[in-house]
């Protein structure tokens, strides 16, 4: 076992388990699939915007970090900013080359104006700590949606489309080399498809001409921690993706 493998396994709490196996062969990840292009979230909707959205989704596009974040702190643009306490912008290296994206914050997040700041974000740093990342260095983390949806429920569509300019925006500043969508909601709403994450797992989807991984959201692995086994191998599948594009990029050098 390597020291990776047995560190993603010591943080990620699949030690009993996985300590059974041998060899990476035994792992039995299922084959790849090729590189797929799918459509820009934005360009999902066959319906045409509403009177001043591509005004309002211009003059977002325009936007520097001072300026997003100032807009994002004041905007009543959904109804999520009714019930909201704090809005919650993103956190991390502005100049990432990873990028993880969730729905939405919860009752945690909304307190303290952080994503992934509750148990769900602890399995998140663990998870980061399993393959030699971590919060703020050389990863950003974000949202869907930067107000919290009441209850917890999922982003209503038009909730996340109204919020898309703003994550369209912070992943154009942080030009990540890698995106992984932390479950279906992200995965959706970024790939503009309605599909399952099972189904999204294992490949390699594009964002904008950006690498795209999906796999659990956090939360969702806390109440079926049977499904960590395969965030193990997303997460090793997202490093074997870096590692490949970085040893693209200095071959290309
Ligand atoms: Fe604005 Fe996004 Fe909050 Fe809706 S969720 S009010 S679009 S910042």
């Amino acid at each position: 076992m390597t020291d990776r493998r047995a560190l993603m396994l010591q943080e990620i709490n699949l030690n009993p388990k996985w300590h059974l196996r041998t060899s990476q062969a035994e792992v039995a990840v299922p084959p790849r699939e090729p590189v797929l292009a799918t459509a820009p979230a934005s360009h999902a909707s066959p319906s045409a915007p509403p009177p001043g959205t591509d005004d309002r989704r211009g003059a977002i596009m325009r936007m520097d970090w001072t300026q997003i974040k100032a807009s994002v702190a004041s905007c009543t643009h959904c109804v999520l900013h009714a019930r909201r306490n704090k809005t919650v912008f993103g956190v991390g290296d502005e100049n990432a080359d990873w990028l993880f994206v969730g729905e939405g914050p919860g009752a945690e997040e909304d307190a303290q104006g952080e994503p992934f700041v509750g148990q769900a974000g602890k399995l998140l740093d663990s998870m980061l700590t399993a393959i030699k990342l971590r919060r703020g260095d050389n990863v950003y983390i974000a949202n869907m949606v930067k107000c919290r949806p009441p209850g917890n429920r999922n982003p209503e569509p038009d909730e996340a489309l109204a919020c898309e300019p703003y994550l369209h925006r912070q992943i154009d500043l942080i030009k990540p080399k890698l995106i992984v969508a932390l479950g279906k909601v992200a995965a959706v709403n970024l790939l503009a498809r309605e599909a399952t994450v099972a189904s999204m797992r294992n490949k390699v989807h594009q964002y904008r001409g950006i690498p795209l991984i999906v796999t659990y959201h956090p939360a969702y692995l806390l109440r079926s921690p049977q499904d960590k086994a395969q965030a193990w191998e997303d997460l090793c599948f997202a490093v074997e993706t870096m590692e490949g594009l970085q040893n693209a990029r200095s071959e290309t050098i």
